[in-house]
């Protein structure tokens, strides 16, 4: 009988990929040495390469059925479960119940859906969603309805600031409140947002020594504020 048993090719990465770089014992050398040489397997060793094989983690079970004779129906099925086995799919080859067939096939239709939660609970959560229609400072993400894009264009410049170690600091809310005070327009060309879209410049630029506090800032559009670029010049709220 031969002692080599063929291997697939995803099980013989497998088991390169486990043992590369792995410090072997002397016994364990000695061991794929003689495995190499074709010298046979001892019987416990045997024992547990078939335990390992047939998925069992009860070798007194595995113990009961040696050596005792299998009808030629057994023998199909153990086939079966040793090739799902060796192919590392637990669950190939497996027959199913009506039940758990009409089961899976209901869930990939999606017709469970909604059925997870009682009467009582739904009305709950129904409750719950017009209330934070109603009310969005409820929810928990509300962070004061400034958008994630504005909230960006003021870390993005927080983050500036910092780099060049510029003194003071002036908070998101206290930016939205200037651009409120400015009624939403472009100190320079007094278009107003949402046609344009309100960027912070610093009156005296921070490469100029100018601070980050709110006082040193100003609405301007991208335009403008570019346009400026690093001179310093204040624009008045003009009133028209
Ligand atoms: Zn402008």
């Amino acid at each position: 009988m031969k002692n080599k048993r063929a291997l697939t090719l995803k099980h013989r990465q497998a088991i390169s990929r486990a043992l590369r770089g792995r410090p072997l014992s002397e016994e364990t050398k000695k061991k794929m040495g003689e495995a190499k040489k074709g010298i046979p397997k001892t019987q416990e060793h045997r024992n547990k390469i078939r335990l390992t094989l047939l998925g069992r983690k009860n070798p007194a079970h595995a113990e009961r059925m040696r050596g005792r004779k299998q009808s030629l129906e057994t023998k199909r099925k153990r086939s079966v479960t040793l090739k799902r086995i060796g192919a590392g799919l637990w669950n190939r080859g497996r027959t199913l119940s009506e039940e758990q067939k009409k089961k899976i096939s209901q869930a990939v239709k999606g017709k469970n859906l909604g059925r997870k939660f009682t009467k009582e609970h739904r009305k709950k959560l129904s409750e719950r969603k017009k209330l934070l229609l109603s009310d969005p400072t409820r929810h928990p993400q509300w962070r004061g309805g400034i958008t994630t894009y504005q909230r960006k264009l003021y870390l993005n410049l927080k983050r500036r600031s910092l780099k060049l170690g510029a003194q003071g600091t002036h908070t998101q809310s206290e930016w939205e409140a200037l651009k409120r005070d400015c009624t939403y327009q472009c100190m320079k060309c007094k278009r107003k947002e949402p046609l344009i879209i309100l960027t912070e410049d610093h009156i005296v630029p921070l490469t100029k020594g100018g601070n980050d506090s709110i006082t040193n800032i100003q609405p301007l559009c991208r335009g403008c504020n570019s346009r400026k670029h690093t001179s310093i010049i204040k624009y008045d709220l003009a009133v028209k």
